[in-house]
């Protein structure tokens, strides 16, 4: 290839959210920069999504909400469903409001601002094979160009935005990073966008998104309903990667025929995909590099939105980055800024979030349908946990809750205790250290507060 430039401050993997973002806000400081993607450009932000991302991000990173043909249409808030239906809860706040975008034009929007803000060199059609490593510290990657030729590019910062199944963060050498996820930490999802007639159908609830928890028809996951327009919905599930060979007749039966009532339709696009729903990575960074979104395991781990934490994860690496070129220290000690960024704002809600997830995934349909009937959970407290990571039932509140679960005293007693755990991860994420040195010691206490409640879940699992 002529006019290859193979030497940069920042190599960005991957143009999805989280790359696009943190390549934006390292080009916009005058650093050179390399963004790379598998992909065709113009297919850049096709990903297989709900497409539900909150308002919060755009006003967090100061740039412009959806609009024009990125916009499908605006969201209050949810509405979460008993197994039986019989309940719902509404989560409408301010804060949970947000949209349905179309994914494409939105990708291609991320792209070309990045562009725009002076990425000098982006490579599409372009697949990463391989880290370069020059004396333990990250130094490059070795990729495969358009045109079949091998190369080597090289850097002083590498970011890994290349997704849950991202080839770097396996080959990453040391022991800070972890290579695999878990497959008890993953979730598998389907989901097809449905046109039809407004004549033919009516869309249930155009102003929500619509989640139902089921453990028979989505078992481990959810299913949703999210209205793009009035004649088009994103429906699909997400279900244990146990299921997988199965999820697509589960799609089929308990979402396909239960929404899509009318024989004239079109399925515009379908397709699956794999989420992590755990705490982020223990560390997102080693020496020379960083990983950010799905590579990293930021996601919500309680409804699987990984837009906005990808975007955020990238724009606290391009921070991080910036400061360290600055300082032309490239180590993890430099790099540890990003850590602790990550950990005490998004990682200390999801770490807790983490916990809820583990916890409800081992609830029957029985307990779920009587927790939300008896408001162990008002909407008012889901919203709270899901903002802050944070659970907290007044006294007062957890006695009456006592008395009207009083024939299922365990799950009180187990959602208590569920509580006291979420709070004190969430403030033990609040304090990540500042120090490199401190972080085994805060690794290990987070294990122990892991293990309390995988112990609760093994004990269910064996009552039931
Ligand atoms: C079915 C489903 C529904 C979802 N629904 C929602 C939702 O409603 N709301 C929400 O917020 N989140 C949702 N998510 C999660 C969300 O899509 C992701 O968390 C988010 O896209 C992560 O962004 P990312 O930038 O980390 O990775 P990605 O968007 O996956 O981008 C990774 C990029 O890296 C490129 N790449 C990968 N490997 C290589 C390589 N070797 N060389 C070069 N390039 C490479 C890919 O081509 C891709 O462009 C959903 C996920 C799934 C699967």
């Amino acid at each position: 290839m002529e006019n290859l430039n193979n030497n940069f401050d920042v190599i960005v993997v991957g143009a999805g959210t989280g790359g696009s973002i943190a390549a934006r806000f390292v080009a916009k400081k005058g650093l050179s920069v390399c963004l790379i993607d598998r992909k065709d450009k113009k297919d850049i932000g096709n990903k297989i999504c709900g497409d539900a991302v909150g308002t919060e991000i755009f006003d967090f990173l100061k740039i412009n909400h959806p609009k024009d043909d990125e916009f499908s249409c605006r969201i209050k808030g949810a509405k979460l469903y008993s197994p039986n239906q019989k309940k719902c809860i509404d989560l409408t706040d301010p804060k949970q409001a947000g949209y349905i975008i179309n994914r494409l034009e939105f990708g291609q929007r991320l792209l070309n601002e990045a562009i725009n803000s002076g990425v000098d060199q982006f490579l599409d059609k372009t697949l990463v094979l391989d880290l370069l490593y020059d004396n333990n510290k990250v130094n490059g990657v070795k990729v495969k160009l358009n045109n079949g030729d091998n190369v080597d590019l090289y850097s002083k910062i590498l970011i890994d935005a290349s997704g849950f199944y991202s080839p770097l963060r396996k080959r990453a050498r040391g022991i800070l990073v972890e290579k695999e996820i878990s497959k008890e930490d993953s979730i598998l999802c389907y989901r097809e966008i449905v046109n039809f007639s407004p004549h033919d159908l009516k869309i249930k609830d155009p102003d929500y998104i619509t989640i139902i928890l089921n453990q028979d028809k989505a078992p481990g996951g959810y299913i949703w309903y999210f209205p793009k327009n009035e004649s088009s919905v994103n429906i699909g599930l997400g279900t244990y990667m146990s299921i997988k060979g199965k999820v697509k007749s589960l799609y089929r039966q308990n979402v396909f025929n239960e929404f899509i009532k009318t024989s004239t339709y079109e399925i515009v696009s379908s397709g699956g995909g794999v989420v992590p729903v755990r705490r982020p990575l223990w560390s997102c960074a080693d020496d020379g590099i960083m990983f950010i979104g799905d590579a990293a395991c930021q996601v919500n781990p309680l409804h699987g939105g990984g837009i906005d934490p990808s975007m955020r994860g990238g724009f606290y690496a391009a921070k991080t980055a910036v400061a360290a070129i600055e300082k032309e220290d490239f180590s993890i000690k430099a790099l540890w800024n990003y850590n602790y960024s990550v950990m005490t704002t998004f990682g200390a809600e999801f770490a807790s979030l983490d916990l809820l997830r583990m916890t409800l995934q081992v609830l029957s349909n029985e307990e779920l349908n009587f927790a939300l009937k008896q408001d162990l959970f008002s909407g008012e407290e889901i919203l709270e946990i899901s903002s802050t990571g944070e659970f907290e039932l007044p006294l007062l509140s957890m006695v009456s809750k006592a008395l009207k679960g009083i024939t299922r005293p365990n799950l009180l007693l187990d959602l208590n205790y569920l509580r006291i755990r979420m709070n004190e991860i969430s403030n033990l994420y609040k304090n990540f250290p500042t120090d490199i040195n401190h972080f085994d010691e805060w690794k290990n206490r987070a294990i122990q507060i892991y293990d309390k409640i995988r112990k609760i879940i093994i004990n269910t699992k064996r009552v039931k």
